[in-house]
């Protein structure tokens, strides 16, 4: 599990809609979604909300799931 490259902050776990196929990369602390790409500091971002909003799921995290553990857990 890598560190935020954006917010510097937070872990980038990975997760998955239930349901959906693929999986994306989220970060704890800030919400942004790499969903194509691997994380980094550039724009543009995706957050959580818009990201499920293609789902037509509000941007709430009890709609993914986790597949990693922060560190520690
Ligand atoms: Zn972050």
């Amino acid at each position: 599990m890598i560190w935020c490259p954006r917010c510097d902050q937070g872990w980038v776990a990975r997760a998955r809609v239930p349901g959906e196929p693929g999986t994306f990369l989220l970060c704890h602390e800030c919400d942004t979604v790499w969903a194509d790409r691997e994380p980094d500091a550039d724009p543009p971002f995706l957050i959580l909300e818009q990201y499920l909003a293609r789902f037509g799921l509000d941007g709430l995290w009890s709609n993914i799931e986790l597949l990693e553990k922060k560190p520690g857990e």
